[in-house]
């Protein structure tokens, strides 16, 4: 029998002023405060409310799992009992971890890879209540080096787009990466072409009986996506599209997914599932340095690229502020833990229980430390990791997305520096903000011909 699933990637960036908590009203959500709760009405809520997120595979961003469970309790609760049925039910859930910042994994240090991968299935198990199988790479950006990551924390699978493997695709798979030392993983390819016609056709969306028969019964057999033939059709796009990005729609996925697929001779089904019910078809090589949105591979969050318009130079001068900032904080961070006798890599993995407040930072350094620290010690270890959380969270993908340095995205990035150089300040006396300032001042606005700095200045003050 033919598969079908649809994977829904829900994610909103932390909104709130890392300085007070609190989100400032956002121009365009109204008439909401902002645009988690505009969001949140028009697709969060209702989707939930249909029961659509119990037949849909998905992953919950931690970001917007941490607003959700505050803002909207019961929508939260319908989410992650979705998985719990299914749980249950077929022994596996259908929710997917993704790691923690949203951060692009190819251009993260190899250390920064294992703290998102770390964090993020951290969270999924305070959530959830069990280990994550599958897990969401932001904007699908991949490369070996992420994909051994995974697989070592024990992740079975993830999804990438059929442009991210090298070679001919027969269908959606599962198929095997080989990764060094005789680790593997699984990868999932979606349907491109449709995924993208779900996401940007409005047409296509009106109604699920007319979806199904344009899309899921085609006139001949195409060529990938496994549409019309046995295996499996993946369709994975960004979850708003069902209520927010095209309002309504929410009633579409429901119809689509309890009443016409089945009809068309589909078994609805989620990844971990099918992954346990098909081996793996085929060994495929993934293209490093590629992701789903962007053609040039990650060059949006790097150098920039010709997907925004104007002139993107000011990316990779962000780029370069965050990475020596961070660089600066990791050796102030590492000096003092080593100093004390700790493990300062194993140290930030962990510190993800106090965030979560599953631990007490004081009762967590206890357990970790090799030896007992004096109050003082104790203090500036944990702002010091306090700082290394926002130096994660300074480079959230969505502060590179955009075409220009004077909107509100790049704005929270150099917010969330400016709170890690507050910090490293507070533990060690020692300012870390000459440089970055420095730095920043060459990353310009094309639009308002602010520079990084002057955005810098107006965060703090
Ligand atoms: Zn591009």
């Amino acid at each position: 029998m033919k598969s079908f699933c649809i994977h829904g990637h829900f994610y909103q960036p932390p909104r709130e002023d890392p300085f007070t908590g609190v989100i400032s009203p956002e121009k365009g959500a109204g008439p909401f405060a902002n645009f988690n709760e505009k969001i949140n009405a028009e697709c969060y809520r209702p989707n939930a409310e249909l029961g659509n997120f119990e037949v849909m595979s998905f992953n919950l961003g931690p970001t917007l799992a941490a607003w959700l469970e505050g803002h909207d309790p019961s929508t939260y609760q319908r989410i992650i009992e979705s998985d719990r049925r299914n749980k249950v039910a077929h022994g596996v859930g259908n929710a997917l971890a993704q790691a923690y910042n949203h951060t692009i994994l190819p251009l993260a240090t190899r250390r920064d890879k294992e703290t998102q991968i770390l964090w993020g299935m951290a969270d999924f198990r305070y959530r959830f209540g069990h280990q994550p199988l599958g897990m969401w790479l932001p904007e699908m950006a991949v490369d070996q080096e992420t994909l051994e990551v995974l697989a070592r924390q024990g992740i079975a699978f993830t999804i990438l787009s059929p442009h991210q493997a090298r070679g001919q695709l027969d269908g959606a798979g599962p198929y095997q990466v080989r990764l060094p030392r005789g680790r593997e993983i699984a990868v999932f390819f979606r349907d491109e072409s449709l995924s993208n016609r779900l996401a940007f056709d409005p047409e296509l969306i009106n109604s699920a009986k007319t979806f199904a028969e344009n899309c899921l019964f085609p006139p001949s057999p195409p060529k990938l996506g496994g549409r019309g033939g046995k295996g499996l059709c993946l369709v994975a796009t960004d979850g708003e599209t069902f209520g927010h990005h095209h309002r309504g729609v929410e009633r579409f996925l429901h119809d689509l997914l309890y009443e016409e697929a089945p009809r068309a001779g589909y078994e609805v089904t989620f990844l971990a599932r099918y992954l346990q019910q098909h081996p793996l078809t085929a060994e495929v090589e993934i293209v490093n340095g590629t992701s789903w949105s962007c053609g040039h591979g990650v060059a949006r969050w790097a150098e920039g690229c010709t997907c925004t318009q104007g002139d993107s130079e000011w990316k990779r001068h962000l780029r370069a502020a965050l990475d020596r900032l961070a660089q600066e904080m990791d050796t102030l961070y590492q000096d003092e833990v080593e100093r004390c006798g700790g493990d300062p890599w194993r140290l930030r993995n962990g510190y993800i229980q106090v965030v979560l407040g599953e631990i007490e930072g004081k009762a967590f350094l206890d357990q970790q430390a090799a030896r007992k620290l004096s109050e003082e010690g104790e203090k500036r270890i944990l702002t010091l990791l306090e700082a290394q959380y926002y130096r994660q969270a300074m480079y959230t993908s969505c502060g590179f997305f955009f075409e220009d340095l004077s909107r509100l995205e790049p704005r929270y990035i150099i917010a969330y520096a400016a709170k890690a150089i507050h910090l490293v300040k507070e533990a060690t006396g020692i300012s870390l903000e000459e440089g970055f300032k420095r730095d920043l001042r060459l990353a310009v606005s094309w639009i308002t011909e602010q520079t990084g700095e002057d955005i810098y200045e107006e965060v703090v003050s």
